[in-house]
C-alpha cells in the first residue's frame, strides 16, 4: 500500500472499463492509499453489516481497482464509496434486472475488466442476490475470486454460544403458517445448528412456531444488531425466547439460532396431539398420522385413530 496523502473524496463518474491507474485509491481517515491492478475476474465483495470499520484493506483495494461495482441499490453502496472515496462506477443488480444486466458484466469479463459485485450489507449470495452470476461466469470460463469479510450468519453464530461444528444456514422462513411449519419439521431433526433470518416484525411469532414444532425445550439465541451499537444476545430456550420477544416488535435486524436436538424426552399422548394438529393442517388424516408416528416413534394406528378424533372435534367445533 502507497500512501499519497490525498484527501479529495470525490468521486468520478466513469465509464465502467475505464479504471486509470490514478483511479485506483481508497481513503481511510483522509490518508489515499493507492491500490495494485487486479487481474480480470469476478470480486464476490464483503462488506460490513453495521460497522463501518468491519470493511477489509483487501475489500477496499478490490473496489477501488474494480472497472464497475454492481451492487443492489446504488444509494446503499453510493455511500460506502462515498466514505472510502472510491472512483469505480457503480452498476444495479438486483432480483428484479438481474437477467438484463448479467450479459454486460459478462461482457466486461470478456474484456479483460475486473468486476466486483457486493449486496446492500454483508456478503453477497448470502440470502443476497448473486448465485446465478456466479454460476454464469463460471461457465463462461471466468475466474471468481470471493473476498470475504462480514456477515450476519457468522457473526452470530460465533457469539451464541452454541455447537458450531455443524451449522445449517436456513436463510428466511416462508412467512406463511403452514409452510414454514412444513419447512421447520423438514429442517428440526438435522443434527445441526440451525440459523435463521428473520425481520423484526415476525421475530416474535416465529419464535413461539418454532417452540411448537421442534419443541421449547430446544437451545437457542437470538442476536440482534450486529456489529452495531445496541448489538444484544437473548440466549435460552425456544419457549423461553418466544416470551421474551412475544410483546412489540424489537428494533433492528436480527438472526434466530437453534442448536441442535439433544436427547429427546419419549412422546408422550400430550406431544403428540399437538404435532398431529400442526401435521393436519397440512395433511389428510392418515399422512398426519405417519408423519408423527416417524417423528415420535408413537404407535401408528394409534395415532391414526387419534387424528381421527380431533379432525372429527374440530368439525364439530368441540
Ligand atoms: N448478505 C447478508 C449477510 O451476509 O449477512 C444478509 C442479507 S439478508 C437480505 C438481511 C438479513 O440479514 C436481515 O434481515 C437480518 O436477518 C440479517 N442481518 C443483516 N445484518 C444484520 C445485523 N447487523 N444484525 C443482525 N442480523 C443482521
Amino acid at each position: 500500500m502507497t500512501e499519497t496523502n490525498e484527501q479529495d473524496m470525490d468521486r468520478a463518474d466513469r465509464a465502467p472499463g475505464q479504471t486509470e491507474a490514478s483511479g485506483r485509491r481508497y481513503i481511510l481517515s483522509a490518508h489515499a492509499f493507492s491500490a495494485p491492478p487486479l487481474e480480470p475476474a469476478l470480486y464476490i465483495v464483503s462488506t460490513p453489516i453495521g460497522n463501518l470499520g468491519d470493511i477489509t484493506i483487501r475489500a477496499l483495494e478490490t473496489l477501488a481497482g474494480a472497472s464497475l461495482i454492481a451492487c443492489e441499490d446504488t444509494r446503499v453502496t453510493g455511500t460506502l464509496v462515498q466514505r472510502f472515496g472510491l472512483k469505480a462506477p457503480l452498476m444495479p443488480y438486483h432480483e428484479h434486472n438481474a437477467d438484463k444486466q448479467r450479459p454486460k458484466i459478462l461482457d466486461l469479463l470478456s474484456r479483460g475488466e475486473p468486476v466486483a459485485l457486493v449486496s446492500d450489507a454483508g456478503t453477497p449470495l448470502i440470502s443476497d442476490p448473486g448465485y446465478r452470476l456466479v454460476r454464469d461466469v463460471v461457465e463462461a470460463g471466468h475466474k471468481v475470486i470471493p473476498i470475504p469479510g462480514a456477515s450476519a450468519l457468522l457473526a452470530g453464530l460465533v457469539g451464541a454460544g452454541l455447537p458450531s461444528d455443524t451449522v445449517l444456514f436456513a436463510g428466511f422462513l416462508p412467512q406463511k403458517g403452514g409452510p414454514k411449519t412444513a419447512r421447520l419439521k423438514e429442517l428440526g431433526n438435522i443434527p445441526a445448528t440451525l440459523v435463521f433470518y428473520e425481520s423484526p416484525r415476525r421475530v416474535g411469532a416465529t419464535l413461539a412456531t418454532m417452540a411448537e414444532v421442534l419443541g421449547g425445550g430446544r437451545e437457542a439465541a437470538v442476536a440482534r444488531e450486529l456489529t452495531k451499537r445496541f448489538e444484544t444476545f437473548e440466549r435460552g430456550t425456544l419457549e423461553s425466547l418466544a416470551e421474551t420477544f412475544s410483546g412489540d416488535a424489537p428494533k433492528g435486524e436480527i438472526v434466530i439460532l437453534i442448536g441442535p436436538p439433544g436427547e429427546q424426552a419419549p412422546a408422550d399422548a400430550a406431544d403428540a396431539e399437538v404435532l398431529l394438529r400442526l401435521a393436519l393442517e397440512t395433511m389428510p388424516v392418515s399422512a398426519a398420522a405417519k408423519s408423527v408416528a416417524k417423528e415420535t416413534g408413537l404407535d401408528r394406528n394409534e395415532l391414526y385413530k387419534q387424528a381421527l378424533e380431533i379432525k372429527a372435534g374440530a368439525e364439530s367445533g368441540t
